[in-house]
């Protein structure tokens, strides 16, 4: 299939890109990696009549440790971050979550930004960024605004992003020196997105008491669901597999997943129940080696 016709615009700047955005609203796309829009555009699922290529924004490409945070530029290929130095400790959650996106050639392409921006509810990225607590920097014309994760992600397909809005920014909050994350998925071909995907993040004090934590579910909703109530439960305590089980049990049950051709919501909670604590007490394994 061909595209609907557009017009093209490679603006070199933000202030540009959202200059552009603005002029012409809801007609307006932007480009990232096209690994998500060129398939929509090709099936003509999206039919903008303005696309905005922001490839050549190289000011949104980089990853750097600010202040000890990482920050990500949203032009940042998947790739470059999987293979950053900078993100370790609990943060390596982010590599290990990416390295489970599509094929090599995809990561090659793919942008941080566009990953999150599209907002597909079976995919590794937004999970990540929800169990680090990660939060998204949004520019329009009247300025810059920052959003958590739960604001930022709205539902299937859906972001708190206004149409006149660009995703500039990832901010990934440190963690304490003790801390490990580990990712699971289970899908149906190594490459395809995931059917259940669990991003976890256990920081532990001196006694090895939990002292913070994250863990966001994909596959399971419309966006990835945050596990508040076992993060919650394990605050304060022993993380022992006894706890660890009889808190994702409660969690397993207040699960509503999607039925599709991927899979049951019967099945996706079966999987969540298994994946879960192993990603729980993998991250332990880890914030304690
Ligand atoms: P694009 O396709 O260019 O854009 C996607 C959407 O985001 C568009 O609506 C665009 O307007 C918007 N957008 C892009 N950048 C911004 C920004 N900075 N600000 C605001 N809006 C923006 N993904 C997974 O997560 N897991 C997988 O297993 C997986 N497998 C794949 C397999 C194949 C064969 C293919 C082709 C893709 C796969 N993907 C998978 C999708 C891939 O991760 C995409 O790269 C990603 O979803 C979109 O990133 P992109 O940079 O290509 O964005």
């Amino acid at each position: 299939m061909k595209p609907a016709p557009y017009d093209y615009y490679d603006p070199t700047t933000v202030q540009e890109a959202i200059g552009l955005l603005n002029e012409f609203g809801d007609e307006a796309k932007l480009l990232a990696g096209g690994q998500s829009l060129v398939p929509m555009l090709n099936f003509r699922l999206a039919r903008p009549s303005q696309l905005v290529d922001i490839n050549n924004v190289t000011e949104l490409d980089y990853v750097r440790r600010d202040d000890g945070v990482l920050v990500i530029g949203a032009l940042t290929r998947h790739r470059s971050l999987e293979q950053s130095e900078l993100a370790d400790g609990a943060w390596a959650l982010l590599p290990e979550a990416l390295h489970n996106v599509g094929h090599v050639h995809i990561r090659n392409r793919g942008t941080v930004g566009g990953s999150l921006a599209h907002a597909d509810p079976a995919a590794e990225l937004p999970a990540a960024v929800s169990a680090l607590g990660g939060r998204m920097v949004l520019r329009g014309k009247d300025g810059e605004r920052e959003v958590t994760a739960d604001t930022f992600f709205e539902g299937f397909f859906t972001t708190a992003l206004a149409p006149n809005e660009i995703l500039t920014e990832i901010r990934i909050p440190a963690w304490p020196a003790r801390s490990g994350s580990a990712f699971l998925e289970v899908s149906r071909r190594h490459g395809d997105f995931a059917q259940v995907a669990v991003a976890a993040a256990i920081a532990l004090g001196d006694d090895g008491r939990v002292i913070q934590g994250g863990l966001a579910v994909a596959g399971v909703g419309g966006e990835p669901v945050r596990a508040s109530a076992v993060i919650d439960g394990l605050v304060g305590e022993q993380p022992t597999s006894q706890l660890i089980g009889e808190l994702t049990e409660e969690f397993v049950a207040e699960l509503t997943p999607p039925s599709d051709l991927h899979g049951s919501a019967d099945y996706r909670r079966q999987l969540a129940r298994h994946l879960v604590p192993r990603a729980l007490d993998e991250s332990v394994r880890r914030a304690l080696a």
